[in-house]
């Protein structure tokens, strides 16, 4: 199967003028995907600025239901390429095609989301009072948007937000992440196909470095950011010390789940197994700190047990559409998380069951659970982003809130219980920017999605989302000029 590797600039498809490649192996087995995926350079960076900068004014003055209609025909697009896009982002970092499908379903449907926006976003009038001025305010796009992408969910987090972006009548430059490049860099010829001038929307690709052109570029309005939050601070950095950019972060977690003695066990444990695992624990909300009331704690470990062990079985070949579980993005992710396990195990943490899968040479690490870490273990405080929760009991509501909250992070939680009552009164406690009440959290089109605390800055998502994109004008009318 070929697939494009170059930049998409200016709704062209154009060869890096760096002639610096990306490298992209199958995590599946270790094979060569591309050594051939060409990386921005500087020239590159700037070429897709000048381009979205131009495209900008007639495509903010473009009206509503036409920008709609080019947004509804790129969602069409996404679904139509359904089958080819999963497959380039499964071979690129191991998801599993059945998953991967739908991870461009639900950003079609996010499209279609925003397209109902686009020329329907108002403002607001005052009357003159006895002040005698007649007050408008009108919310206008910001320009030339850019945003960098983690590899975990690329058609998600693009759409979260190129779609809220060009509702809004901004133009954009996505760079997409060097783990996860190739079905993004397809986008171009749909973008093209469905109506979108050319300069409106460009994709690039490269790592750090080019994100880091983009962050401190001092003709970009705003930069959207998804990634971890060392390099978030980066951004926020390089946004300080050039333009003063508009900036939001989509950041890491390390999500509580919190099951009360009440709860229905084989839904807590449900969610805390299968969609705990889908994309490998590779999810920024997955709640990957199990907190389980004592009573309800010996059946639920048991469980939890039981389902890793039948999870593992379903671990395989991503391209199979019966594989439910596939290998970590990469041989650096693996590294990651194995090196927590092993530092874990050095410090004598007890494992229920896991580890790395023996024997191929993939990047696959079985379903693991960890029994009663310490609150200081870095199992336990530090995101893993992996298949690796840390389960510990709590007494009363108290102590779950206490022990739920007793983290830098705030991306998620979920909470299970019977208890209506309880179940919004925790939530409302728990410093997280999204809560799933007897499910694990997951995301929809209508509601915004970010994080508390050290999880990010900004909403995607959501009416919210859209807000990020405009800026208010203020503009005030001397309604006595002239009168007699
Ligand atoms: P990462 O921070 O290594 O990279 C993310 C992106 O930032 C990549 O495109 C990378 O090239 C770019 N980048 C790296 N250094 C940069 C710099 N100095 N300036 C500008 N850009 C730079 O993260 P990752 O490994 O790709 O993704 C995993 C992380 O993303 C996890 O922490 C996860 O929780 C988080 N994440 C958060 C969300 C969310 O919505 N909150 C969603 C998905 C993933």
């Amino acid at each position: 199967m070929s697939f494009e590797t170059r930049l998409f600039i200016n709704g062209e498809y154009v060869e890096s003028s760096s002639g610096e490649y990306l490298t992209i192996r199958n995590p599946t087995d270790d094979t060569l995907v591309s050594d051939k995926i060409h990386a921005a350079s500087e020239v590159d960076v700037d070429n897709a600025v000048a381009a979205a900068k131009a495209a900008f004014p007639k495509w903010r003055d473009t009206a509503g239901h036409k920008r709609a209609a080019i947004m509804l025909k790129f969602a069409d697009l996404l679904e139509k390429n359904v089958d080819m896009l999963a497959s380039l982002e499964s071979r690129a970092m191991g998801q599993p095609i059945s998953l991967a499908k739908r991870m461009i379903l639900g950003p079609a449907a996010l499209w279609r989301y925003y397209a109902g926006y686009a020329g329907k976003v108002s403002g607001e009038s005052f009357p003159p009072d006895e002040d005698g001025t007649y007050k408008i305010v009108q919310y206008e796009p910001l320009g030339v948007c850019a945003g960098i992408s983690a590899w975990n969910g690329t058609h998600v987090l693009s759409a979260w937000k190129i779609a809220p972006a060009m509702a809004t009548g901004n133009t954009f430059i996505l760079k997409s992440s060097e783990k996860s490049p190739l079905g993004v860099a397809a986008y171009g010829n749909l973008l093209n196909e469905a109506g979108f001038p050319p300069g409106v929307v460009n994709i690039i690709a490269g790592g750090g470095k080019v994100g880091a052109l983009l962050a401190y570029h001092m003709q970009i309005a705003k930069i959207a950011f998804t990634g971890s939050a060392a390099a978030g601070r980066k951004v926020m950095e390089a946004a300080a010390k050039s333009n003063l950019k508009h900036v939001s972060l989509e950041l890491g977690g390390k999500s509580p789940a919190l099951i009360f003695d009440d709860a229905d066990l084989e839904n807590a444990v449900e969610h805390s197994s299968t969609s705990f695992l889908r994309n490998s624990g590779q999810i920024c909300f997955a709640a990957s700190r199990v907190l389980v009331q004592e009573g309800i704690a010996p059946k639920f470990i048991e469980a939890i047990k039981t389902a890793f062990e039948k999870a593992a079985d379903k671990m395989g070949d991503p391209s199979l559409e019966t594989t439910a579980f596939g290998p970590l993005a990469d041989q650096a992710q693996f590294e990651r998380v194995m090196g927590f396990l092993n530092d874990g195990k050095a410090a004598g943490l007890q494992y229920l069951t896991g580890g790395a899968r023996k024997g191929d040479k993939g990047t696959f690490v079985l379903p693991t659970v960890i029994l009663n870490p310490d609150v200081k273990a870095k199992v336990y405080t530090d995101e893993i982003f992996g298949p690796v929760i840390s389960i510990k009991t709590f007494k009363d509501e108290a102590e779950a809130i206490e022990l739920a909250n007793n983290t830098t992070y705030g991306l998620g939680a979920s909470l299970y219980t019977a208890d209506v009552a309880r179940a919004l009164r925790v939530a409302s406690k728990l410093e997280a920017g999204t809560v799933g009440i007897n499910s694990a959290f997951a995301t929809s089109p209508q509601t915004p999605f970010g994080g508390h605390k050290q999880s990010g800055i900004g909403r995607e998502s959501g009416p919210e989302g859209l807000k990020e994109y405009l800026q208010p004008k203020t503009i005030h009318i001397n309604m006595n000029v002239g009168k007699k």
